[in-house]
């Protein structure tokens, strides 16, 4: 289940490293802002889906941390 309202967006990259990107709402604009490199922007639309986005393309951050969890 995603999390619509979450306020941060983190996934780990193929080392094992968590990349996170903070999702702030300033008004009716949110500005997304990541904490490994100092990236910013404003985001009106689906600003987890472009926080995915970076991550994937600026750090090669795919994983979901919340997802595949192991049970025990
Ligand atoms: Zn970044």
């Amino acid at each position: 289940m995603p999390e619509i309202n979450a306020s941060k967006v983190s996934r780990w990259d193929g080392h094992g490293r968590e990349h996170v990107v903070r999702v702030r709402r300033t008004g009716v604009q949110r500005t997304i802002s990541c904490d490994t490199c100092g990236w910013r922007q404003g985001a009106q639309f689906l600003p987890w889906l472009k926080a995915q986005e970076h991550l994937a393309q600026a750090h090669q951050a795919t994983v979901d941390p919340t997802e595949g969890r192991d049970p025990h």
